[in-house]
Order: structure tokens, then C-alpha cells, then sequence
């Protein structure tokens, strides 16, 4: 899905991390690790193609369409109800599947019709999840997808990610979240070494 290689990126004088190369296979849960400070979202912003790395290139396969959740909610805006948000991404599906799936993200009934700019930030991470799936994006790069959410949209989140049949580049210390993703591999940041995933590296999940 994505051939990453010699990736670096600088912030003036600071380094942030450099030759950082790997590939993420089809259907693929890959796993994107390191303390504070290492890149993590620096490197799914290159990926997004929200910057540009310093050096190195990134490679999307054929038909691949990438959807990316930041933290910051940029595209969730004020005075657009949340159905309307939903109709943008939508590839023609009625309203009644939209509503189905906001619905699987704990966004029920009168929410539908609710300005955005008025959801909690919890809500603002449950609709643009929702968001990305149903759009055409087949490789989602998700930054913390579960910071902000009760345990209850953290469960309802999980669910919904457990039917995608896509691939995921995921950014989380949730050592439960991720547990439950159940990831291949991981890259650990800022050196770039790629490893298998086993019981042993959530230890690191939340450490890193
Ligand atoms: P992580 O997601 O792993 O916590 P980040 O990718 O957010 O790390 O940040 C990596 C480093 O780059 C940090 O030291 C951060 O301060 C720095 N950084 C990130 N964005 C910018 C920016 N726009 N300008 C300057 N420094 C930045």
C-alpha cells in the first residue's frame, strides 16, 4: 500500500528523525511507536502529504486513497450539521447508511442534525472517524484516535475499526486499543527499525 524510503525531516537545526524506510502491505495493521518528541506525527503528516520531508520519497500503490485523522480536527466545522459533514464523504450513500454508521460511533438520533462546531471533542474524534470510513479511503493514518474519548466511544471507535477492511498506520499509547487492533509490525521512531509485534512490544506502547 506505501513504500517509504530514506525519510527525513529537520525543524532547523533539529534533527527529528532520518532514513527512516519502510513498506506497509495490503490490510495490513501497522504500528507507529516512540517516546513524545519522535515523529510520530511528523511522519504521518508526510504520509498525509500535509509537509514535506527534508529527503527520501513515499511511494502510494496503485488505487490507494489515504484518509488521515489528526488530532486537531481541522476539517470539522462550525455551522455544517454532522449529517452534512457525513454527505461530503459520502460516494452516494443515503442518508439511512450514514446515520447506521454514525450511529455505530455512538453519534445517535438527534445528533445527526446537530451543528459540529457545537460536539464535544470526544464526538469531534467520533464523527471524523466515522468520516474516513466511509470514505474511499483504503489506508487510514490515525494520530491517537482514542485521546478524548469515555470508554464507552472508545469501545464503539474499536468496534467500528475492528469491521474496516482497510489498512491502518496507527499512532497510540493506548496498550488496550492497540492490543485489541492486533498489529503485524511496528516502526519505532525516530530510529526507523521495523519489528514484529508480539505481546512484549505493548510494554512499549506505553512507555512510548
Ligand atoms: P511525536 O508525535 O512523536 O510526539 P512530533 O512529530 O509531534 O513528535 O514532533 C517531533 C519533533 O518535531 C518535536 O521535537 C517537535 O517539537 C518538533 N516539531 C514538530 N512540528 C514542528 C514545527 N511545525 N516546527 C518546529 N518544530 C516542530
Amino acid at each position: 500500500m506505501l513504500v517509504a524510503d530514506g525519510l527525513a525531516k529537520s525543524y532547523g537545526r533539529t534533527r527529528v528523525f532520518a532514513d527512516v524506510t519502510f513498506t506497509v502491505g495490503r490490510g495490513e495493521h501497522f504500528l507507529v511507536l516512540g517516546l513524545n518528541g519522535a515523529g510520530k506525527t511528523t511522519l504521518l503528516r508526510i504520509l498525509a502529504g500535509v509537509i514535506d520531508a527534508d529527503a527520501g520519497s513515499f511511494r502510494p500503490g496503485a488505487n490507494v486513497e489515504i484518509g488521515f485523522y489528526a488530532q486537531e480536527h481541522e476539517d470539522i466545522r462550525n455551522g455544517v450539521t454532522v449529517l452534512d459533514h457525513m454527505r461530503e464523504r459520502a460516494n452516494g450513500l443515503a442518508d439511512r447508511d450514514l446515520r447506521a454508521v454514525l450511529g455505530h460511533f455512538g453519534l445517535t438520533g438527534d445528533a445527526a442534525h446537530q451543528d459540529a462546531g457545537t460536539l464535544s471533542g470526544g464526538e469531534k474524534t467520533k464523527l471524523a472517524l466515522a468520516r474516513l470510513v466511509v470514505s474511499r479511503a483504503n489506508l487510514l493514518l490515525l494520530d491517537e484516535p482514542t485521546n478524548n474519548l469515555d470508554p464507552q466511544s472508545r469501545e464503539a471507535v474499536l468496534a467500528a475499526l475492528q469491521h474496516y477492511k482497510g489498512t491502518i498506520v496507527l499512532v497510540s499509547h493506548d496498550t488496550e486499543f492497540v492490543a485489541s487492533l492486533e498489529p503485524e509490525r511496528l516502526l519505532v521512531m525516530p530510529d526507523g527499525q521495523v519489528a514484529f509485534f508480539d505481546e512484549d512490544a505493548l510494554d512499549l506502547v506505553e512507555l512510548a
